[in-house]
């Protein structure tokens, strides 16, 4: 296994999700000496793909993309590895106050984004109280309500209008993001990334401290110390207390998280023998107002191979099942979601639970959120270099923030402002 070893580098990358994996791909490129250090057994952070005893292979995390996400697609192609359609029938299907609706509309599409591209930028109070403004009839304002939920895995009266704003305004250019899905998976591609780095990547290395003493940085970790001229940290700030930050320029570190919640997200893919939602009422989508913040999204394989859901539980719904065992949550949500498919949706050939809340290396899903803020946007400070020291996520993104494609950008942006000042 590779390791930390006792050279100096010119710049060690902490994390790699898809952010420190470009960040990674972009400095080797341009000529530096890199070691990236991955706190979990593999690479790819909020993307986690695993082979399943049925023999395919799943998505726990990260799974869609779409023609403009140009990154990924130039990456799946790049690994040689197999693009495939998502299924996205017209139609949702919606649970309201207990009664199921048929939708012709996205709210979250068609009046949510809409809506928030033509807003003002600074307005005062909480998402929710921005909602309320839109003139939408109750359905309106539950169906934005659960789809944001489920977006952002918080309640929407807890974030404020201004810090959800300055990171969705960027997501403007994509029509649906649920376009494409790969065969082999996403974590698969983050494994690929890692290894063509060779010995440059250490997983089951996490950084529990780091020090600077002569203009060095000095990084721990449980086999060995790095050395580096320059630090890139390539995760969320939620997870940012896992490092004992000891120089005294890097003390803001200890209580920036303070300033940022995480998502709650459980993700559980159902896999079927046939899709026998296929002619019924069931378009793509459904969603409840009950718990709010979920989701079912038919993703299988529009040409075969795949007949499956998947159930996104965020907000006050993951919050519902919290202190669950895996089984209880299926069957709560099983007990949902049937209203919405009928009762053959009880049947699932494979089930696939991930729950993100709280994660110990990403904080939670799918992105990390600024609390409401009385001066700076706590983003910013991480917008710039402090002698040496880099950040980049997902979150930071100059183009689909909180999206895989966000991170590779984000990666190659501070891998270019880095190689800039080598
Ligand atoms: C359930 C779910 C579904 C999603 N669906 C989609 C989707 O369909 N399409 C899409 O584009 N995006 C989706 N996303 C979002 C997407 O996965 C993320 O935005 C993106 O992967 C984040 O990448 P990142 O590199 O910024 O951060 P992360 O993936 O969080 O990577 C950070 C890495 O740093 C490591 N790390 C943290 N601290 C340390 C430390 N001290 N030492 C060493 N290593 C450390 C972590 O282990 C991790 O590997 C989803 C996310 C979730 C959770």
């Amino acid at each position: 296994m590779a390791g930390p070893g006792t050279n100096i580098v010119d710049v060690a990358i902490i994390g790699a999700g898809f952010a420190g994996l470009s960040a990674a791909h972009a400095l080797r490129d341009g000529g530096a000496s890199i070691q990236v250090l991955e706190a979990q057994e593999q690479a790819g952070g909020r993307v986690k793909t695993i082979q399943h005893a049925d023999g395919r292979a799943y998505e726990k995390g990260g799974q869609f993309y779409c023609t403009t996400m140009t990154n990924v697609c130039g990456l799946v192609e790049k690994y040689g590895l197999t693009r495939r359609d998502v299924r996205k029938l017209p139609g949702i299907v919606a649970m309201l106050g207990g009664k199921r609706k048929l939708l012709e509309t996205d709210f979250l599409e068609h009046h949510f984004f809409e809506a928030l591209f033509a807003a003002e930028p600074d307005l005062p109070g909480s998402l929710l109280d921005w909602v309320l403004t839109l003139g939408l009839d109750d359905d309106g304002v539950a169906m934005i309500k659960s789809g944001c939920e489920e977006v952002i895995g918080r309640p929407i009266e807890e974030l404020s209008y201004r810090s959800v704003r300055d990171l969705l305004i960027k997501f403007d250019g994509f029509d649906n993001t649920m376009e494409f899905a790969c065969v082999e998976g996403l974590g698969t591609l983050a494994g690929l990334m890692a290894k063509d780095l060779g010995a440059a990547f250490c997983a089951n290395a996490p950084v529990t401290a780091l020090d600077r003493k002569n203009g060095l940085f000095h990084l721990t970790t449980p086999s060995g110390t790095v050395t580096a001229r320059k630090v890139i940290y390539a995760a969320g700030p939620a997870v940012l207390r896992q490092i004992d930050w000891k120089a005294p320029q890097d003390q803001w570190l200890k209580s920036h998280p303070d300033h940022f919640v995480a998502g709650h997200m459980i993700k559980i893919v159902l896999r079927y023998d046939s899709a026998f939602w296929l002619g019924s009422d069931y378009g793509w989508l459904g969603q409840t107002d009950n718990p709010s913040g979920l989701s079912v999204m038919d993703c299988s394989d529009p040409k075969g191979g795949l007949d499956a859901l998947a159930v996104f539980c965020g907000g006050t719904a993951a919050r519902a099942m919290a202190g669950l065992s895996e089984d209880q949550v299926l069957a709560k949500v099983l007990d949902i979601i049937e209203p919405m498919l009928g009762p053959k949706v009880r049947t699932p050939a494979t089930v696939v639970q991930t729950n993100w809340t709280d994660h110990p290396w990403v904080g939670g899903g799918y992105d990390t959120w600024a609390r409401p803020w009385e001066t700076e946007d706590p983003w910013a400070p991480m917008q710039r270099a402090h002698d040496g020291l880099h950040f980049t996520c997902a979150e930071l993104a100059p183009a689909f923030p909180g999206f895989i494609e966000g991170a590779t950008r984000a990666g190659q942006e501070v891998a270019a402002r880095v190689l800039h000042k080598i």
